[in-house]
């Protein structure tokens, strides 16, 4: 069971503020959608989550254990990216074992990991191929097989459906969405800039907002289930960027 905690987090990129001032706290096993337009931090955060980057301010737990400066290998995190980041030079079966052995799995055990990803995401006929060799859509879905095959606590998702077509984009947010009730107790934390994913995955959404020209305002513009943001938004922006009715 995994809670994640964050108080008081904020980054800086030398004198620039990109995240403000968050506090949260997410549950083992629920939906988090982080959402915001374009350059508002949604990738910083969940890179301070994966430990790719370190908070300015403020602490982030996991599980109960300051984790403020562990290094990824050790957060017990998985993250899927928007570009996928599967190594070119290996076919799919070798992308899903590689950190695997890398950790010193038995082999039965890897293989057994492996066997359950390929049935969730439908990829027996892809084994041998090459990255090169798969579209865009088999390859996001290689991306997640190698997330599952973990068996992290927390799932980081960044925006994993921006570089497939519009119906691909439709199947894999089901395929997410059906990954996450199988999964049972890992939490996810996805962020996407598209109010449509946020409203259709999330237990709650986090909206956050940029702080160009507003220095000192908190990151976190609203929290909260999909329809208290869109019935009730705080302010003009949460409206106007969950598509509230006027
Ligand atoms: P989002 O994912 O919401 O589009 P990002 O987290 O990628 O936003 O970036 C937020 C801001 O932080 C942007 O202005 C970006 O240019 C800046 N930024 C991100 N990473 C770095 C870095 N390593 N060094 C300096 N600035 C960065
Ligand atoms: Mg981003």
């Amino acid at each position: 069971m995994s809670r994640i905690e964050l108080r008081g987090v904020s980054k800086d990129f030398g004198n620039t503020p990109v995240l403000n001032d968050i506090d949260l706290s997410i549950s083992p096993g629920e939906f988090c959608v982080f959402v915001g337009p374009s350059g508002c931090g949604k990738s910083t955060l969940l890179r301070l989550l994966a430990g790719l980057e370190d908070p300015s301010a403020g602490e982030i737990e996991i599980d109960g254990v300051l984790v403020n400066h562990l290094p990824p290998a050790r957060r017990n995190v998985a993250m899927v990216f928007q570009s996928y980041a599967l190594y070119p030079h290996m076919s799919v079966h070798q992308n899903m074992a590689f950190g695997l052995q890398h950790r010193k799995l038995p082999s039965d055990e890897i293989e057994r990991r492996i066997a359950d990803a390929v049935r969730i995401l439908q990829l027996d006929s892809l084994l041998q191929r090459r990255p090169r060799e798969l579209s865009g859509g088999q390859r996001q879905r290689v991306a997640i097989a190698r997330a599952i095959v973990r068996q992290p606590k927390v799932f980081l998702f960044d925006e994993p459906l921006s570089n497939l077509d519009a119906a691909l984009r439709v199947h894999t947010r089901l395929e997410i969405a059906r990954l996450h009730r199988a999964l049972g107790s890992a939490s996810m934390v996805y962020v996407t800039h598209d109010q449509v994913e946020a409203m259709t995955l999330a237990d709650r959404i986090v909206l956050l907002q940029p702080l160009a020209g507003r220095r000192g305002a908190p990151s976190v513009a609203q929290a909260g289930p999909p329809l208290d943001l869109y019935h009730h938004p705080a302010n003009r922006f949460v409206a106007g960027f969950i598509g509230s009715p006027a």
